[in-house]
């Protein structure tokens, strides 16, 4: 399955050059063009899929154990302590490319970058409420 207009599409047919770091029957990874810090690696399914939505499970399983080696290989590689692994689902959390990727960014001690800005529930029983919501969502 492929999108003759998908940019991640024509990267693994090889139609536009990538800095590969893992090649797999269904997976691919490779360097971020524009790295949070350098390292920062996306792992894509071969196929193509818009969001993590459209995965089916034995697929998503296949990336997350990708993720699990790229990000050790990258913190070996490059020194970090730590990685981000991230995935921007729909326009609103900033997806711009519609070819699943997770993105693993290499973090460093007091590296100063601030990626999950957070503020607590007005009350207990809002948070409640939403939980609520949430769960009944979920059948
Ligand atoms: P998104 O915002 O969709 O989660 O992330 C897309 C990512 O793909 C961005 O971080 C962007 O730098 C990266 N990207 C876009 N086009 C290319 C490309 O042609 N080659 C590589 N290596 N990365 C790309
Ligand atoms: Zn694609």
């Amino acid at each position: 399955m492929r999108d003759p207009e998908c940019v991640f599409c024509k990267i693994v047919a090889g139609e536009i050059p990538s800095a590969s770091v893992l090649d797999r029957d269904n997976v691919y990874a490779f360097l971020d063009l524009n790295p949070v810090r350098q390292g920062h690696a996306l792992v894509i399914p071969k196929s193509h899929y818009p969001t993590l939505l459209d995965l089916d499970p034995g697929l998503a399983a296949d990336l997350l154990r990708a993720q699990q080696d790229v990000a050790r290989a990258v913190m070996l590689a490059t020194g970090a302590d730590g990685v981000n692994l991230g995935l921007n689902l729909g326009e609103a959390a900033g997806q711009v490319v519609f070819h699943a990727h997770y993105h693993i960014i290499p973090r460093f001690h007091e590296d100063g970058l601030r990626l999950w800005p957070q503020t607590p529930y007005p009350s207990q029983d809002e948070m409640n409420r939403l939980a609520g919501e949430i769960r009944a969502r979920l059948g």
